[in-house]
């Protein structure tokens, strides 16, 4: 019986695992478009950008401005962190 649950617990963890490796499989970057969080270069906060944002996005904290739109790919100031699923 114990060692049934065993069993039952390691074929659990492999399918997540699996689920796992999948998910990873498909953040792997290549949209065009994705939302991506930038550090300030003035204050250092995080801030959600997208990436072809079509407006001029301002820091939540001090206003200054973090990304300008090109008509493309908006031209982000601040160092980006990641992006965002
Ligand atoms: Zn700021």
């Amino acid at each position: 019986m114990q060692k049934e649950i065993q069993q039952a617990w390691y074929k659990n963890s492999k399918d997540r695992v699996g689920c796992t490796l999948k998910k990873e499989h498909i953040l792997i970057p290549e949209p065009s478009s994705k939302f991506q969080k930038v550090s300030c270069n003035e204050c250092k906060e995080e801030n959600i950008v997208y990436s072809h944002a079509s407006s001029e996005i301002t820091c939540k904290s001090c206003g200054n401005v973090i990304a300008e739109p090109t008509g493309a790919v908006a031209n982000i100031h601040g160092k980006v962190l990641g992006s965002v699923e």
